[in-house]
C-alpha cells in the first residue's frame, strides 16, 4: 500500500460557497479515475454532532451506516463519490475537546498542562489521519468547516499547517474564495480572494490551488492576477462557475482540471481519464426531462430549503431514472387540516411526508395522509411519515378513535406507535436513537419485494418510536400489511396499503442511500408511480 495522500479544502471569503460540493467533486474525479477515497469534515461548532441540532440551526442530519448523526455534507460525499461514510468522516470541536479532557481526567497527559497547541492540534491530527488507518485509501479529503480568519476554526487550521510540514508532497491544499462581480464596475474583482489567501498565510498556510466561485467566466490575465498575488501558478487557478445544478460541478471542475492539479502536486499517477460516462448520462437525463410530475413535501420545516437535503436529492435521482423532472412543492404540515387539504394537495402526483420529531403539525400530516389514502394518491411515509400513516389508519379505518403515538400523547386510549423497548432505559438525547444501518426481510409477495427485487435489504434508521405489534393482528385484517421485519428484534420497518395504487411507510430513512450511481429503488419507484398517475 503506497502512503495515503491528504487534500485539505478550505473557504475564504464568505460560508455557503460549496465546499462541501467541491469536496464531493473531487472524490468524484478521483473515484473515476480508479482511485480510492474517502472524504472527512472538520466541524468547528462545539456540539458533539449535528443530532441534538435543530434542522433550522443546521439542516438536515444525516445518518451514516454505522449510525452517526453527521453533517449533511457527508451526503454529498456520498452521493457524487458512491462510497459510504462513517462516524469518523465528521469530527466537531465538541468531540475534539471531549476526547482531550477524558483523556486529561484519565491522567494520560501525565501532569503536563493541556492546551490547544500541542493536545488540541495532536488530537485533530490523528483524528485526520485515523482515516488512513481504515482503509486502504490513495486519497483522504478534509474538507475544514468555517471561513478562514474565524476564531473558532483556528485550530483545525494549525492542524494542517503542521501536517503540511509532515506530510510534505503528500498533502495538497485547495482553498476556495469568491471573485465577486461589481455590476458598477463591470467587473470581477480578485481583491477579496487575495485578503482571504493572505490570512490563510498569517497561520502559516500556503495554499496549492485555488478555486474561485464565480458568476462570470475568469479571464486569463485575472487568473494571472491571482496567481501573481497569491503564489500559485496560473494553471493551479480554477474557475468555479456559479452552474445550473450541483451535479454538474464534477465536469465543470474536470474541464478546469482541478483533478490534474492535484495529481500533479501529489505525485500520484494521471495517465488514466476519468470515466464520467455513467455521470454524464445521469445530468443528461437530468437535463432532458420529457415530462414533469409534482410532489408534495409535507413537513414541518419546510421553510428551511436545507432540512429535506437528502429527499429532495433522491427525488433528482429518480427523476433522472425516470426521464422526469420532480417538481417538489412544499407544505408546512402545521396549516393542513381536512377542510383545506383538497385545495392544498389534490393537484398533486404524489405526496410525500416527511420524517421528524415533537407534536407540531402532526395533526396536518395525518390529513394529508387520510387525503392520499382515499384519492388513491401515490403516497410515500418516512420515518415519523410512517408512523403518521399508521395512526390515521388507525382512527379513520379500524375505528382507534384518539389513536396517537405516545411520543405525542401519553395517556392515548390506542398507543398504536409506541416507544421501544430498550429506548425506555434511556435518558440522554444525544447518539441514544435506534440509530444506523438494520437488516430488513421483506415479504414476497408485496409491491417492496417487486421494487427491491430481493428478500434482505438494510436500511439507515433514526428514530425511538416503533409500531406497536399488539395492533398488527387489526391493521394486517383491514389492509394495511407489515411487508418488512426486523426478524430480530420483531420490528415492523414497512407497511403497505392493499387496494391503493402506491401506498409505502417505512420506518428507516431511504434518502440516506440514494447515489448517482445507485439511486433509491423505493424513490424510483414512487415517482415512477406519480408519473403514472400523472398520465392516467
Ligand atoms: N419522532 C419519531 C421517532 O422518534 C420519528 C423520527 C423520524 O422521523 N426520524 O420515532
Amino acid at each position: 500500500m503506497s502512503e495515503a495522500k491528504y487534500i485539505f479544502v478550505t473557504g475564504g471569503v464568505t460560508s455557503s460557497l460549496g465546499k462541501g460540493i467541491i469536496s464531493a467533486s473531487i472524490a468524484k474525479l478521483l473515484v473515476a479515475r480508479g482511485f480510492s477515497v474517502t472524504t472527512q469534515k472538520l466541524d468547528p461548532y462545539i456540539n458533539i454532532d449535528p443530532g441534538t441540532l435543530n434542522p433550522y440551526e443546521h439542516g438536515e442530519c444525516f445518518v451514516t451506516e454505522d449510525g452517526a448523526e453527521t453533517d449533511l455534507d457527508l451526503g454529498h460525499y456520498e452521493r457524487f463519490s458512491n462510497v459510504p461514510t462513517s462516524q469518523a468522516n465528521n469530527v466537531t470541536t465538541g468531540v475534539v475537546y471531549q476526547s482531550v479532557i477524558t483523556k486529561e481526567r484519565k491522567g494520560e497527559f501525565l501532569g503536563e498542562t493541556v492546551q490547544v497547541i500541542p493536545h488540541i492540534t495532536d488530537e485533530i491530527k490523528s483524528r485526520i489521519k485515523l482515516l488512513a488507518s481504515r482503509g486502504d485509501y490513495d486519497f483522504i479529503i478534509t474538507e475544514i468547516g468555517g471561513t478562514v480568519g474565524d476564531i473558532e476554526s483556528l485550530p483545525f487550521i494549525e492542524a494542517v499547517r503542521q501536517l503540511r510540514w509532515e506530510l510534505g508532497r503528500n498533502c495538497v491544499v485547495v482553498h476556495l474564495t469568491l471573485v465577486p462581480y461589481l455590476a458598477a464596475a463591470g467587473e470581477l474583482k480578485t481583491k477579496p480572494t487575495q485578503h482571504s489567501v493572505k490570512t490563510l498565510l498569517e497561520s502559516g498556510v500556503q495554499p496549492d490551488i485555488i478555486v474561485c466561485r464565480t458568476e462570470k467566466h475568469l479571464s486569463e490575465s485575472l487568473r494571472n492576477k491571482i496567481a501573481l498575488f497569491c503564489n500559485v501558478s496560473p494553471t493551479s487557478v480554477i474557475e468555479c462557475i456559479d452552474a445550473e445544478t450541483i451535479y454538474d460541478v464534477p465536469i465543470l471542475m474536470r474541464q478546469e482540471n482541478l483533478d490534474l492539479e492535484i495529481l500533479k502536486k501529489t505525485k500520484m499517477p494521471c495517465d488514466v481519464e476519468p470515466d464520467l460516462t455513467d455521470w454524464e448520462q445521469f445530468i443528461y437525463s437530468l437535463k432532458h426531462p420529457s415530462s414533469q410530475v409534482n410532489i408534495g413535501l409535507v413537513g414541518k420545516y419546510v421553510e428551511l430549503k436545507d432540512a429535506y437535503k437528502s429527499i429532495n436529492e433522491s427525488f433528482i435521482h429518480a427523476g433522472a431514472m425516470n426521464g422526469v423532472s420532480v417538481k417538489v412543492q412544499t407544505f408546512q404540515s402545521e396549516f393542513i387540516d381536512d377542510t383545506n387539504v383538497a385545495g392544498k394537495l389534490g393537484n398533486l402526483d404524489g405526496i410525500l411526508v416527511a420524517p421528524g420529531f415533537g407534536e407540531r403539525g402532526i395533526e396536518g400530516k395525518i390529513a394529508a395522509i387520510r387525503f392520499a389514502r382515499e384519492k388513491n394518491i401515490p403516497f410515500f411515509g418516512i420515518c415519523l411519515g410512517m408512523q403518521c400513516a399508521v395512526i390515521e389508519f388507525g382512527r379513520n379505518i379500524l375505528g382507534l378513535s384518539g389513536a396517537h403515538s405516545t411520543e405525542f400523547k401519553k395517556d392515548t386510549p390506542f398507543p398504536v406507535i409506541d416507544m421501544m423497548e430498550e429506548q425506555k432505559k434511556i435518558s440522554g438525547l444525544g447518539g441514544t436513537m435506534r440509530l444506523g444501518a438494520y437488516p430488513c426481510k421483506l415479504k414476497e409477495d408485496s409491491r417492496v419485494f417487486g421494487i427491491y427485487q430481493e428478500e434482505n435489504i438494510s436500511e439507515r434508521h433514526r428514530h425511538r418510536y416503533e409500531f406497536n405489534n399488539e395492533y398488527l393482528d387489526k391493521y394486517l385484517a383491514a389492509g394495511m400489511i407489515p411487508v418488512g421485519l426486523n426478524e430480530k428484534d420483531n420490528l415492523v420497518e414497512i407497511i403497505e396499503l392493499k387496494g391503493h395504487p402506491w401506498f409505502v411507510g417505512v420506518q428507516f430513512h431511504p434518502e440516506y442511500k440514494s447515489t448517482v450511481a445507485r439511486p433509491h429503488p423505493l424513490f424510483v419507484s414512487f415517482i415512477k408511480a406519480a408519473k403514472d398517475y400523472a398520465g392516467r
